[in-house]
């Protein structure tokens, strides 16, 4: 054997073990836990993630397969303040028990494979982003925010400033889950009070699930008063 070829084969055992030792450092896939590599391995995300079942472009609601429409009836009657909705899945096993370990069981981790989800199905260029803000109670006996701790890796990640400091929510009624449908939009009316301005801005909106969307659209309808020109949703889950 030359001294050529024992360095080439000494390189070649180098670069094997290195990517062995990659992939036995890489987390589990968050859903199955059996493959390393991806928060959410290819399988999973086929099988329960799948971004290309049709869903409304502005509220992201699912839409009848094979319709050739872009917005559900909802949207074309009565336009909402925000623009469009980029959402993971619908709010069902196993999205449902993932947020839920999130946000009950102190789970932040998730909070990085959602983060990096969203931001690989993102397509539009945002100036910032902003978490959907918990009421100073709530917030207190979490301990945290789940949309911010979503929020605050996207922003790393997509080298875009978080707007958080910007918005305080002033008012928390019960969770919007609870409440009927008609009352929601009462619920989280003036929820939200802005210190700051968003002059020409294209804002990224980050909760963690959306029922109705009457928060969102709370919170665009007070992003927009001052100054944003669009507003995009990046949610988690969605339930209806
Ligand atoms: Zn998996
Ligand atoms: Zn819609």
């Amino acid at each position: 054997m030359t001294v050529l070829s024992a360095w080439l084969l000494l390189a070649k055992f180098i670069t094997s073990s290195i990517a062995s030792l990659r992939r036995l450092a890489a987390p589990y896939c968050a859903v199955c836990a059996v493959d390393r590599g991806d928060p959410i391995c290819t399988g999973c995300l086929r099988d329960f993630l799948d971004p290309s079942c049709a869903r409304c472009a502005v509220c992201a609601a699912r839409l009848p397969a094979g319709l050739p429409v872009a917005r559900c009836g909802r949207c074309v009657t009565a336009a909402p303040a925000f623009d469009a909705t980029i959402v993971l899945g619908d709010y069902a096993p196993p999205l449902d028990g993932m947020v839920m370990a999130l946000k009950a069981g102190g789970r932040l981790d998730l909070a990085r494979v959602f983060a990096e989800l969203l931001a690989c199905r993102l397509r539009t260029p945002i100036d910032c982003l902003l978490a959907v803000p918990l009421g100073r109670r709530r917030q207190r006996a979490r301990g945290f925010n789940q949309s911010l701790e979503i929020a605050t890796v996207m922003a790393r990640r997509l080298r875009v400033p978080l707007a958080g400091h910007l918005v305080v929510r002033t008012h928390c009624g019960p969770p919007q889950q609870s409440l009927p449908l008609h009352e929601r939009r009462a619920n989280v009316r003036g929820a939200f009070e802005l210190c700051g301005s968003l002059p020409g801005r294209r804002v990224a909106l980050v909760d963690d699930v959306m029922t109705s969307g009457a928060t969102l659209e709370e919170l665009a309808r007070v992003v927009k008063s001052v100054g944003a020109v669009h507003v995009l949703n990046l949610v988690v889950a969605r339930t209806e």
